[in-house]
């Protein structure tokens, strides 16, 4: 019924041949390199990438209740409220930047933001149609995130050893201060895996039931992983 009303609603603004055709979903634990794949994903297909971590990010930095109430809660790796980032994730879906298509980056991260966001886009007549798992042993994770540094604008990451920027804390390509995120510190990032092994890996088998999950060895080269992953989004 409501794929019915989400469609007949297009036909009457017009909009019958516009339904986005790449819907998806990256899904995996902190460190598995999705905001890396999100940029080339972002250039090569030309959909939006939505990260609810990055607009949490964006929202913290507000000198209001909510950003105080939001920054407290990203510094001790718990979660933010559903109902926020629902809220988050719905407006942006409607914007410019979303209409050729969308990968949702950190949402949604548990069994009630799933279910919603699926609500929501049968709604549309969109249902999500790709959910890339990115696979990474926790000990590759840890060793990820404690050297992570961070270009805030572009989303490009560096590795104090892995990958090292050409000079010390700077973007090769603007030259702007790299950043750490206060996160990224063992104690928080211990808390962050428990919670995506309690909350978020469930969602693994609720994509996999409905068959649109697709798996992927993150632990591979980017180029590689890049690859892999671009052969979902093609078809
Ligand atoms: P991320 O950049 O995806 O690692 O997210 C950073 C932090 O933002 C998380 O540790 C949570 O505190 C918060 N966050 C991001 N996405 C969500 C979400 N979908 N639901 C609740 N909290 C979130």
């Amino acid at each position: 019924m409501a794929t019915f009303v989400g469609a007949v609603k297009r036909y009457l603004s017009g909009e019958a041949e516009q339904r986005r055709s790449i819907r998806s979903i990256l899904l995996g634990p902190p460190g598995a390199g999705k905001g890396t794949q999100a940029i080339n994903l972002k250039e090569n297909f030309g959909i939006c990438h939505l990260s609810t971590g990055d607009m949490l990010r964006a929202i913290a930095k507000e000198d209001s209740p909510l950003g105080k109430k939001v920054a407290n809660t990203l510094s001790s790796g718990e979660l933010v409220t559903d109902s926020l980032v629902i809220e988050i994730i719905e407006a942006n879906l409607q914007s410019e930047a979303c209409k050729l298509g969308f990968m949702l980056d950190g949402f949604p991260r548990n069994l009630v933001q799933a279910e919603k966001l699926d609500e929501y886009l049968v709604g549309q007549d969109e249902p999500l149609n790709n959910v890339v798992e990115f696979k990474v042993k926790d000990d590759i994770l840890v060793e990820r995130i404690s050297g992570r540094m961070i270009h805030q604008s572009s989303g490009r990451t560096y590795h104090e050893v892995f990958a090292p920027p050409k000079v010390e804390m700077t973007d090769d390509v603007t030259g702007e201060p790299l950043m750490k995120r206060p996160d990224d510190n063992p104690t928080v990032l211990s808390r962050r895996l428990d919670i995506y092994h309690e909350q978020t890996a469930p969602l693994i088998s609720f994509y996999e039931k409905k068959g649109i999950l697709r798996s992927v060895d993150a632990m591979q080269s980017p180029e590689k992983v890049f690859e892999d992953i671009s052969v979902h989004f093609k078809q």
